[in-house]
């Protein structure tokens, strides 16, 4: 079945379209620079490459180019639009009302206008594109909303409350949500299938290590805790996220340095995390260059990332009673043996045992531990856009 996904940010519109048999990616491309002037990057299998600068005035605009270029009949791949079966869109909040995916009608659509606050940055340009692609698509193309929140709902409450005045709590819709989840369902299941294992048989620490980085302990298939919470900004130190600190920093240095609700956010957000502690980069082959050439923070910075993600991964276990797999997966978790290594250095005591032969130098899927290893350590490279894709076809078939 052929499959669009799309992901819409405010001013940009990704899109890939799949064969869903094969899991062939038959065309990618990115609209950019929508609003300001406008940008089409598009790349098909064996076409030439094609680039255009006309005028993307709104997301609209912008989805009638990239339909025309998947039709084109130089560097097209499709005869005529109607090919495309259903639209998958990646959408960031769903906040409490969405544990699966779902097809989009107008109850959906104003859950995820609801979730505006909780996703300010990417829930109205979701919205933006589904609504784009139901004004350009055929009637009755069936669009799919797959929420980055839904694969966390399934976590108790003593998991997901805040100990907050319970009040405000409800007022606000305050607790912890998740993301990443569309990952962590894809490697966690990945992982069972891979180890012929049953996916309801076992427990599992998902941990993907990208610019943002968060975990989730999955237990008998469920998602019973995760390192994201309200908002992304929560977990581990990330690229640019200072991650979990304590929360009496906010108001001090507010205070301090006389720093407005949103210019703290900015800097826990853009400038904190492993770019803002080491003042290098937040890119991991930058770090590691600099600690090998001598840069104490760069070390200090790596050391954190490494000792923060023990510490998760040691709590999930504690929180399932225990954890048969461990799967890294996204940027760092697939490109980095040594995080991996470290990340799981001194878990012997509760039978993690990485095999630097089976780690040293790893980037696809594979087992990592050693044979005698209790606990199963795994590389799961992770695939969003497939696994919506995927997550599209179940529900339309
Ligand atoms: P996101 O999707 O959150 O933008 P990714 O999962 O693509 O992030 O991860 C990006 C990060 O992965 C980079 O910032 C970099 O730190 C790390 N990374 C990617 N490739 C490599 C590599 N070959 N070696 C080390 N780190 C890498």
């Amino acid at each position: 079945m052929k499959i669009l996904v799309i992901n819409c940010g405010s001013s940009s519109c990704k899109f890939q379209l799949f064969e869903t048999s094969t899991g062939e990616v038959l065309a990618k491309g990115n609209a950019e620079r929508i609003g300001i002037d406008g940008k089409l990057t598009y790349k098909a299998n064996g076409k030439e490459d094609f680039i255009s600068t006309e005028a993307m005035p709104d997301h609209k605009v912008a989805v009638k180019m990239i339909l025309a270029a998947l039709v084109d009949k130089d560097h097209g791949v499709l005869s005529d639009i109607s090919e495309i079966k259903a639209v998958g869109h990646r959408v960031l909040h769903g906040g409490k009302y969405y544990s699966e995916s779902v097809i989009v009608n107008d109850d959906v659509k104003k859950v995820i206008r609801d979730c505006f606050p909780l996703g300010p940055l990417h829930n109205p340009a979701n919205l933006t594109g589904i609504e784009a692609c139901e004004s350009v698509l055929p009637e009755g193309t069936p669009q799919v909303a797959v929420f980055d929140t839904a694969f966390h709902m399934t976590m108790p409450p003593k998991a997901y409350t805040y100990a907050l005045p319970y009040e405000l709590t409800e007022k606000y819709s305050i607790r912890r949500y998740g993301f990443h989840g569309t990952s962590h369902r894809y490697v966690s299941r990945r992982a069972a299938d891979f180890l012929g294992k049953k996916y309801e048989d076992i427990k599992i620490i998902t941990c993907h290590l990208g610019n943002g980085s968060s975990f989730a302990a999955v237990d008998h298939g469920k998602c019973v805790d995760t390192s994201m919470g309200l908002t992304p900004l929560a977990g581990i130190c990330m690229g640019t996220r200072c991650g979990d600190i304590d929360p009496a920093i906010v108001p001090f240095l507010m205070k301090n340095e006389n720093l407005t609700p949103d210019e703290i956010d900015t800097l826990m957000n853009k400038k904190s995390g492993v770019e803002g502690l080491s003042g290098v980069s937040s890119d991991f082959r930058d770090l590691d260059k600099a600690s090998k050439e001598g840069n104490e923070r760069a070390t200090l910075a790596l050391e954190m990332f490494e000792y923060q993600a023990r510490k998760i991964i040691g709590a999930y276990a504690a929180a399932m009673g225990g954890v048969d797999v461990i799967v890294f997966t996204a940027g760092i978790g697939e490109n980095t043996d040594y995080i991996r290594a470290a990340a799981c250095e001194g878990l012997g005591f509760m039978g993690v045992e990485i095999d630097p032969a089976k780690n040293n130098g790893v980037r696809t899927e594979a087992v990592i531990s050693s044979d005698n290893s209790k606990v199963t350590v795994a590389i799961i490279p992770t695939n969003e856009e497939l696994a919506i894709a995927q997550e599209t076809e179940e529900l339309v078939k």
